[in-house]
């Protein structure tokens, strides 16, 4: 018997019909002998809904009850899936945030969970009672409602499953998996059986959107293994326990997978773009100590998150031009944040260029494989493709290059790195 945690987005949750389905889903692994908690989302598009509402009533809202707003989309959906769950004859009831409870900081709106009490909720599934439970929902230290910032739900599921000691968290999602690169661009991307933690973090941070980072992070260091598969299967198909998703597992449980002949070793794992980052030129910013202190301090202060950096080589006059990339979000503000420290920092000219993109190479088996870098900038040169920027980490090759160019350079480098489904054959 093992315990199982269950996760469901909002698409799946989109009304009773495919509540319905998801309840079958359910019903069928409580039926297999296992314990089994589920976290579900609120409806597709709900939680959108309730914000706006927020925002009609008080453009300047109080994030507190912002948070009593937009978590009863959850109370909702787990109320109706304990109830389907009940019309197909399974035990089963929902437990709230506060019921739980899952306590969280206080910051609301953005809450991260501090510790859960599944004490009363085990007892309850060794009964043999399936757990139902809002996701993005908890409680504060002074039992106010919180809820976990956008997309919480995935962080939900994978910290009950780490309360739960769970042996599985499956997120069911409108994916079926984990690809080498987004399959809407290359037709021939591969779902992957398996990711280390390292390699989603980077994959989900860099673009690859399937769960939220923050659940991933999670959970490395609870070591929650997680299958991300889709709930949009018939009943026939390949039951969760065989795993037909895609495992986000540790190093070691991946060199086990690989020993065992069920992948093959690659030095790349998949490609990820990223569309969203927008890149700032500060031209003749003085060539000494603490210039480069005071472009990036107030950045950091306004909490603009920069990520590609690079100084050119010093022009004469002990000056030199800086190159870095923001959040397409941040640009406006961090373009009026250097405007109004010019005098500090000392510029002549801000050029921005939110027309870039971001191509990240990303895989375990860089770290022991001399090359991979060489071989991105030898294929994108021979597509005459042109880097404006790169950076690097121990599992992570990314490159900065015009916009217009994104799909294309996806496509090179999946086939230059031996990833498109035909060559797995080979
Ligand atoms: N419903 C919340 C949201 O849309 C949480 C989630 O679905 O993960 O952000
Ligand atoms: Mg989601």
């Amino acid at each position: 018997m093992a315990r199982i945690v269950m996760k469901f987005g909002g698409t799946s949750m989109a009304g009773t019909e495919r509540i319905r389905r998801v309840a079958n889903i359910v019903r069928r692994q409580a039926a297999n002998g296992n314990q089994v908690a589920v976290v579900v989302s609120a409806m597709a598009g709900e939680t959108d809904r309730l914000v706006n509402f927020c925002r009609e009533a008080n453009a300047l809202y109080d994030p507190a009850e912002y948070d009593v707003v937009v978590a009863s989309g959850e109370q909702v959906t787990s109320g109706l899936l304990a109830l389907t769950l009940q019309s197909l004859g399974c035990k089963a009831r929902s437990w709230l945030g506060w019921q739980m409870p899952m306590k969280t900081v206080s910051a609301h709106a953005s809450a991260r969970v501090a510790s859960i009490d599944a004490a009363s909720m085990i007892s309850a599934m060794e009964r043999g009672e399936i757990a139902v439970i809002p996701g993005f929902q908890g409680v504060s230290e002074e039992g106010r409602v919180t809820t976990l910032g956008r997309g919480g739900s995935d962080t939900s599921a994978v910290a009950v499953a780490a309360a739960l000691k769970a042996d599985r968290c499956d997120i069911y999602t409108d994916v079926d998996g984990v690809y080498t690169t987004d399959p809407r661009i290359v037709a021939k991307a591969r779902k992957l059986k398996a990711v280390t933690y390292e390699e989603m973090l980077e994959l989900a941070s860099v673009g690859a959107k399937v769960l939220q980072t923050r659940s991933v992070g999670l959970a490395m260091k609870e070591g929650v293994r997680v299958q991300v598969l889709s709930s949009f299967v018939d009943d026939d198909a390949t039951p969760a326990d065989d795993l037909p998703g895609t495992l986000i597992v540790s190093d070691e449980e991946m060199t086990r997978i690989l020993e065992d002949g069920h992948m093959e070793r690659q030095h790349v794992t998949g490609i990820a773009h990223d569309k969203n980052e927008a890149k700032i030129i500060l031209t003749r910013v003085p060539d000494k100590p603490g210039a480069v202190a005071h472009i990036f301090e107030p950045l950091a202060n306004a909490s603009i998150n920069v990520d590609m950096i690079i100084q050119n080589v010093g022009r004469d006059k002990g000056e030199t031009d800086v190159t870095f990339t923001v959040p397409q979000s941040d640009l406006a503000r961090a373009q009026a944040l250097l405007e109004d420290k010019r005098g500090n920092i000392g510029f002549n000219r801000i050029i921005t260029d939110s027309h870039i993109a971001k191509i990240s190479v990303v895989g375990v088996g860089m770290k022991s494989h001399a090359g991979v870098a060489a071989t991105m900038f030898q294929a994108l040169a021979d597509r005459g493709i042109n880097i404006q920027a790169i950076t690097t980490s121990e599992i992570k090759v990314s490159v900065m290059i015009d916009e217009d160019e994104t799909e294309l350079a996806v496509r090179v480098l999946h086939t230059a790195y031996g990833l498109d489904a035909a060559d797995e054959a080979a």
